[in-house]
């Protein structure tokens, strides 16, 4: 079934499953959101960049439901997943990764009502649906966190994966990423809400993993032939993905992910 946005073109929001909507941020800076609503609590994905970006959230929430917003997941702690949290809910226990609670500035910006993922992950029931929150292993991140909607066959991402578009790497960890997207595309989801950019599909998804899989692939071949990281970024091969958004549309170039495999794998070796 298809849930089509009824909204208007300047709209952000999208209906993608019963009681669930992506929040497409119109600020690429800023990231998307997810949310479930109930009539007794409503759960978010993600909050925004900051108070004003957190304000626009609510209030295309507040379109659709009055109820408290219960539950903030934050996928992970870029300032502009979680910059609107207090404004979108203040009373809400705001679940992340360990890792992503301590990587807050300060214990005043830390919420009071917190809970952290352990390896098992965390299943909630929001009204009739079932919400399943797990962390993947490092990633884009060392803390990243994944939300899967089985009965909406739905998943938010968090900056795992962005759509039509290469992704900004922080001190994470590209092959098990890789096996995390592996992971995810085993899932019968349909609708993928990405850390930023349009709602997508698998194809979309899949694609993704396949420019990951294929940067990993060349750079891992040339940094075992002993190049050094100029040569490997000069001879990269990525004109099969050339559509996908580079900087200045979105932060990083296949360059800086090839740079930031290639560190990654630097480190790996100097600490054998
Ligand atoms: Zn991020």
């Amino acid at each position: 079934m298809l849930f089509l946005c009824s909204c208007s073109a300047a709209a952000s929001t999208q209906k993608i499953g019963p009681d669930l909507y992506a929040y497409i941020s119109e600020n690429d800076a800023s990231a998307n959101s997810t949310f479930l609503v109930s009539d007794r609590g409503i759960l978010v994905v993600d909050t925004g960049l900051n108070v004003q970006e957190g304000r626009r959230l609510l209030e295309e929430i507040r379109k659709v439901s009055q109820a408290p917003v219960r539950w903030i997941v934050n996928t992970h702690y870029h300032p502009d997943h979680r910059g609107g949290n207090n404004v979108v809910g203040p009373d809400a226990v705001v679940i992340s990764t360990a890792f992503t609670r301590t990587k807050q500035e300060s214990k005043e910006t830390q919420s009071a009502l917190n809970e952290t993922l352990g390896a098992k992950g965390l299943t909630l029931y929001v009204g009739s649906h079932e919400v399943r929150i797990y962390h993947p292993g490092p990633a884009h991140t060392r803390g990243d966190a994944v939300v899967y909607f089985p009965d909406q066959r739905a998943l938010a991402t968090g900056d795992l994966f962005l759509t039509n578009s290469c992704p900004a790497m922080d001190d994470g960890d590209m092959e098990n990423w890789i096996a995390a997207l592996e992971q995810m595309l085993a899932l019968p989801v349909e609708h993928i809400v990405p850390g930023h950019f349009e709602v997508a599909t698998r194809t979309e998804l899949q694609r993704f993993h396949d420019y990951l899989a294929s940067l990993r692939d060349q750079v891992a071949r040339m940094y075992g032939k002993g190049m050094t990281l100029q040569q490997v970024q000069s001879k990269l091969d990525m004109n099969a993905y050339k559509t996908l958004r580079q900087f200045p549309q979105y932060e990083a170039t296949f360059k800086d992910n090839a740079a930031a495999y290639y560190q990654q794998l630097d480190k790996k070796q100097r600490g054998k």
